[in-house]
């Protein structure tokens, strides 16, 4: 299978840099094929604006969404964003590995997302209509493909949990699982997280090694996380709200989990 490793963290001697190096070693051991979009040693331009199309006219009012449509439609994208959307197309499975900063993904990754999922390649595409309200939410270009998280949090595990003052783990992630990977049509699997980060020794080190490793050999048998498809009866359309007798007790992110 091949495998896209898209990995933020600016040095390479870090808990995250040992990590990806295990994690593309384990998985050609495996007979994978790995490609890693390592977005520091890339320079990877992380802001979205003008310079993404390469016919920008400097006195034409910039539109984010309509000049990527643009770009895109008439292979016009600055040649980093086409390489990382042929990367995509190419990958069986999508691991995004950062360290959890201010409860989010680094700045750099965060904009490969908003610069690489172009309108028409990740939104914007499939029919609107009564029935249907595009191709997103379970549907979508990146449909039939796996993706994962490996995260890492200065936090520790009980300041995720249920009650816990950084709000649920899966909360958190909330955004990136259902919004960036759902959205144009992953089949999300649950993350991988190393809580607790400054409490890491060899012996540590090895147990994280070793989880992470049956992991990435789960790649292809992990239950994905069941999000609610937008497209299959669940939601009213257009309102895009849940039918009133679907988990009719929940609210909030929970809701959108079968
Ligand atoms: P490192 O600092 O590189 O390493 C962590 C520990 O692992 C060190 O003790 C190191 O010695 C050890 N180690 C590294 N490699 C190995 C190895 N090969 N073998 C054995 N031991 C090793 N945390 C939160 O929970 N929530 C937040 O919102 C949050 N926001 C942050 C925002 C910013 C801007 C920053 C800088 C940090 C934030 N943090 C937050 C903490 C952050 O998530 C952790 O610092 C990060 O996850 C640690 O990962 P690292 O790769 O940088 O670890």
């Amino acid at each position: 299978m091949n495998v896209l490793l898209v990995y933020a963290h600016p040095e390479p001697k870090s808990l995250n840099g040992s990590l990806k190096n295990f994690s593309v070693k384990h998985l050609e051991d495996a007979g994978h094929v790995v490609q890693v979009s390592d977005l520091y040693a890339m320079k990877w331009k992380a802001s979205l604006d003008a310079d993404d199309s390469t016919d920008r006219h400097a006195n034409a009012r910039f539109d984010p969404s309509l000049d990527s449509r643009r770009a895109f439609e008439h292979g016009l994208q600055s040649k980093d964003i086409a390489l990382e959307q042929d990367k995509l197309r190419w990958a069986d499975a999508v691991i995004l590995q950062f360290p959890l900063w201010w409860f989010s993904m680094p700045a750099i990754l965060k904009g490969w997302v908003e610069r690489v999922y172009a309108y028409g390649f990740a939104y914007g595409i499939g029919e609107h209509s009564d029935a249907r309200w595009g191709d997103r939410y379970g549907e979508g270009t990146l449909a039939g493909k796996r993706a994962m998280l490996i995260v890492t949090t200065g936090g520790w595990e009980s300041h995720y949990s249920a009650r816990g003052i950084n709000g649920p783990i899966d909360d958190v992630l909330f955004p990136i699982h259902h919004g960036v990977l759902y959205y144009p049509g992953f089949d999300v699997l649950p993350p991988f997280v190393v809580y607790r980060t400054g409490r890491t020794d060899d012996a540590r080190f090895a147990k994280i090694r070793d989880a992470l490793g049956q992991r990435l050999d789960d790649l292809w048998k992990t239950a994905p996380i069941p999000f609610r498809p937008q497209n299959s009866g669940a939601y009213n359309i257009p309102e895009l709200t849940l039918r009133p007798d679907v988990a009719p007790d929940l609210t909030g992110f929970a809701a959108h989990t079968a």
